[in-house]
């Protein structure tokens, strides 16, 4: 056979690197992974079950459950906001076709939770991991009109379909970027303040950046986005979470980012820090070593008292396989890594906080119930939930 004339040729990098790190990533998935070890202590196997118990709290305890990836819930004061919680976990190939969210796999995820009740609904930027669930929310139970969402105006006009004045949400709102809490989508007992903040990039390779679905959405759209790959990033906003008193005053501030950020691209005012200090950072651990300062620069200018170490484990594999972290981008080591950094950074002037409900008599060693944790961080498993007091010495 003759050879092609256009043989051999140069196949551009912009080409090949992406190429291989698809056939990395595909790799890497069928690769069982083994056991994780942080701060010493076995990270468990699988993701737990929720317990109705884990909500069942007096008024002066806040409960913070990890469902996975960036999704959390927080119970208040009998009421509810989470941080939009992603069980679909299309895979890698996945991402490209046309799939819309597992409704089994979000029905699973939320059981035995108080998901239903949700009254406001948090995303931090569009990507699939953290908006592609929600068109399903309501399928799963979230009552219709009960809930507000805040997501940038990029997420709202992809999910315009299921926007106000149609069916599924109270009301929607895009973040000012102006320090102001939001005014129109609130709830009882919280004061959400977003904060303009940055996306690292997914994966970096011989030099290279690689950051999926990158873009705005600029209109409403008439149908949702076909594809997981179709949910582009749009601006990302981080969010002070207040809690507070029947007086309105704070007792409990929670920090919350769904993407790394330097502090070149992110920060927490000083007019806000002067009203209350973080008690609590939500951390998004995959790809901080692409920044230059972060988790440091949270822990020094919050004064950061404790981090759960969230969004750490692979969402390109079925919630139920073997846990393990994100693939390419976070292992064993660097886990480790951020847990040192968090205790090396807390500024002495921190306010000791820690969960109630982590004693060794509530996480038995091998039980496989909680993990691991340190003084003042602890790596969360999909379905943990975490209590912390609100009261002084608490
Ligand atoms: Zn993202």
């Amino acid at each position: 056979m003759a050879a092609s004339p256009h043989w051999p040729y140069r196949v551009p990098r912009k080409v090949w690197i992406p190429v291989l790190i698809g056939i990395a990533i595909v790799a890497f998935m069928v690769v069982p992974g083994c056991a994780v070890y942080v701060a010493g202590q076995r990270v468990p196997t699988y993701a737990i079950s929720a317990d109705t118990e884990d909500f069942a709290i007096t008024n002066d305890i806040a409960a913070l459950h990890y469902y996975g990836v960036g999704g959390w819930g927080v119970k208040w004061r009998g009421e509810y906001l989470i941080m939009a919680p992603y069980f679909s976990n299309h895979g890698f190939l996945g991402m490209f076709g046309k799939n819309g969210p597992d409704l089994a796999a979000i029905h699973e995820g939320v059981r035995n939770t108080p998901f239903s009740d949700a009254g406001l609904i948090l995303v931090g930027h569009g990507h699939v991991d953290h908006a592609a669930d929600i068109p399903a929310y309501a399928a799963a139970g979230l009552r219709p009109k009960q809930a507000g969402m805040i997501a940038n105006e990029t997420t709202l006009n992809m999910l315009a379909k299921i926007m106000p004045p149609n069916e599924s949400f109270r009301c929607a709102e895009s973040p000012l970027g102006n320090d102001e809490p939001t005014k129109d989508c609130t709830l009882r007992g919280f004061r959400v303040t977003p904060l303009a903040s940055q996306h690292a990039p997914n994966v970096k390779v011989l030099g290279m950046e690689f950051t999926i679905s990158k873009g705005t959405v600029d209109e409403p759209q008439p149908q949702l986005p076909a594809r997981p790959v179709d949910y582009r990033l749009g601006n990302t906003w981080a969010y002070l979470i207040d809690l507070l008193d029947e007086n309105d005053e704070i007792v409990l501030r929670i920090h919350y980012m769904d993407a790394v950020a330097g502090s070149e691209h992110s920060n927490i005012s000083a007019s806000l820090l002067q009203q209350h200090k973080v008690d609590i950072h939500i951390a998004c651990v995959p790809g901080f070593h692409y920044v230059e300062d972060y988790p440091e620069w949270v822990m020094d200018q919050g004064q950061t008292g404790y981090v759960l170490m969230g969004h750490w484990e692979d969402f390109f594999q079925p919630r139920d396989d073997r846990l393990k972290p994100v693939t390419l981008v976070l292992g064993e080591s660097k886990l480790n890594t951020f847990a040192r950094r968090i205790e090396s950074g807390k500024s002495k002037d921190a306010r000791h906080i820690s969960p109630l409900n982590k004693s060794d008599d509530d996480c038995p060693v091998d039980a496989e119930v909680c993990g691991p944790r340190g003084d003042s961080w602890a790596l969360p498993i999909p379905g943990e939930t975490y209590h912390f007091g609100v009261r002084a010495g608490l």
